[in-house]
This record gives structure tokens, C-alpha cells and sequence, in this order.
């Protein structure tokens, strides 16, 4: 594999995923990838496997379990919780000055 020759436009090859929440279609770096691994969703950061759902990972009005139950059912708070957590660790995790 040999890397791009400088000026390819990358967009070309950003694939596009559409949120569970919103519906909006966005490059897929800009989405939390969750997955169902034994009747359980989880958020997936390695390979990938099995069936992949998308929530923006930036917008706390797609993390509420209402608009999370169409696409993850009687799971949705679970997920919910799961988002809202991972958030406020990415967010103790950067330096913060008061
Ligand atoms: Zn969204």
C-alpha cells in the first residue's frame, strides 16, 4: 500500500455514515460506532464486526435515550448513559484551567 499522491482530494474516500438519532450524514471520524456484540451495544473502537450503529459523537441531543430507543430499543438508557459517560471522561482527560 503506498500513500496518496499529495493534492488527492481525501474526500473522495471518507466514507459516510448517517446518525441513529439526527439522520444526518456525516464523514464517519465524527461518529461514536457502536455494536451490538452478544445482545449487548458497546462502543467499538477496533475491528469491525457485526452489525454497527452511528450517533454523532459531539452532540449531547443525540445521546438522549428518546431519540436513541428507534435505533437500540429497551437498551437505548443503557447507551445513553454510555455516551454521556464517555464524553465526560474525554473531557477529564484534557487539561482544564478553571
Ligand atoms: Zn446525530
Amino acid at each position: 500500500m503506498s500513500a496518496a499522491p499529495a493534492g488527492y482530494p481525501r474526500e473522495r474516500h471518507v466514507p459516510e455514515r448517517t446518525c441513529v438519532a439526527c439522520r444526518t450524514r456525516r464523514p464517519q471520524g465524527e461518529f461514536v460506532r457502536l455494536t451490538r456484540i452478544e445482545g449487548r451495544w458497546q462502543e467499538q473502537t477496533g475491528n469491525r464486526t457485526g452489525r454497527g450503529a452511528y450517533v454523532c459523537s459531539d452532540s449531547p441531543n443525540c445521546w438522549q435515550d428518546k431519540r436513541l430507543r428507534r435505533a437500540f430499543g429497551p437498551q437505548a438508557p443503557e447507551v445513553s448513559a454510555l455516551l454521556a459517560r464517555r464524553f465526560q471522561s474525554t473531557q477529564t482527560n484534557q487539561p482544564m484551567t478553571d
